[in-house]
């Protein structure tokens, strides 16, 4: 009998997740299945009851329930707890444990990029949602040099900074204060969902004022190079797309269910065949 993996969203249709675990699966002789299910916000609850009743070794959790999920599982991990949004779920001795592994995936990925320590680095957050959350406090757990969030709702910056339980230097500016000062950063991330398909054009901020030394990253994958990326290399900034971050948060949420460390390379195959890129 198949080991039982998969992800919650709603939309779903569109995962690239069972595609990337079962060939992971396949690639550890493992016998384990993973499935996209699409639940509802009204039968979120009753999913998880089921998913437990089934037997599911862990799973998933993607749009709209990644806060939403917490309530239903037994326990959360504190870095889960922090963000407060979970993508993970593992069940550990009949319950279900919550991760967020989208921060570390970041990191992860940008590290495979990046020369400069992280301690070396000014770094501005585009965006204050639940994948900001993420990466901010994985950021400033792993010792980044200086942090500035911006959003368009700047309450919403406010409390992810407040959030933190070590945060002693809160920077939280406007869009435009961000695009004025741009030239002072030396890593830059958008983590809002603008310039995503099929509203292609619209960037978050302006680039006028990057600096050609910049990395700018942009964790959104599809397309593969955003407006915003596309700017920040003509200006001769080294820049980075979702990808990388999408096959980590993958591949540690495999490790915590399996113990095993997936082949990340053949993941990032997989994903790019199915993007078409
Ligand atoms: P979220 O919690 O809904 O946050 C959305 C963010 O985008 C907020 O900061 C929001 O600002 C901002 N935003 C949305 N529309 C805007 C607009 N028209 N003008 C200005 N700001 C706008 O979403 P999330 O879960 O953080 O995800 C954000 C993006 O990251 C999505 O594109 C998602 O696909 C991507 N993502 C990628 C990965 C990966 O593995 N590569 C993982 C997770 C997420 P307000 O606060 O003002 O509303």
């Amino acid at each position: 009998m198949k080991d039982l993996y998969g992800v919650l969203g709603d939309p779903i249709a569109h995962s690239i997740s069972p595609e990337m675990h079962n060939d992971a699966f396949r690639d550890n002789k493992m016998n384990a299945h993973y499935h996209a299910f699409q639940v509802s916000s009204e039968r979120l609850a009753d999913a998880v009851k089921g998913m437990n009743a089934l037997g599911v070794r862990g799973f998933n959790v993607t749009i709209p329930h990644k806060t939403a999920i917490m309530p239903y599982l037994d326990r959360i991990d504190p870095l889960a707890k922090v963000i407060g949004a979970v993508n993970t779920v593992k069940l550990e001795d009949g319950l279900f444990v919550g991760y967020n592994t989208d921060g570390r995936g970041f990191v992860n990925g940008l590290k495979e990029s990046l020369s400069a320590p992280l301690s070396s680095l000014n770094c501005l957050i585009i965006g204050a949602g639940g994948a900001a959350r993420a990466i901010y406090y994985t950021l400033v757990e792993q010792g980044i040099g200086s942090i500035t969030v911006c959003n368009r709702t700047v309450e919403k910056a406010e409390k992810l900074t407040e959030d933190h339980p070590d945060a002693e230097e809160r920077r939280v500016i406007r869009l435009d204060e961000a695009e004025k000062g741009l030239q002072q950063y030396d890593l830059v991330i958008n983590t809002t969902s603008i310039g995503m398909k099929p509203d292609t054009e619209a960037m978050p901020i302006a680039l006028d004022k990057l600096k050609a030394s910049a990395f700018v990253s942009d964790i959104i994958y599809n397309p593969l190079e955003t407006t915003f990326l596309k700017t920040a290399r003509q200006k001769g900034a080294a820049i980075q797309n979702g990808l990388p971050m999408f096959i980590h948060q993958g591949a540690q949420a495999f490790e915590i269910w399996t113990g095993i460390k997936p082949d990340t390379s053949r993941m990032k195959r997989i994903v790019l065949e199915k993007l078409g890129g």
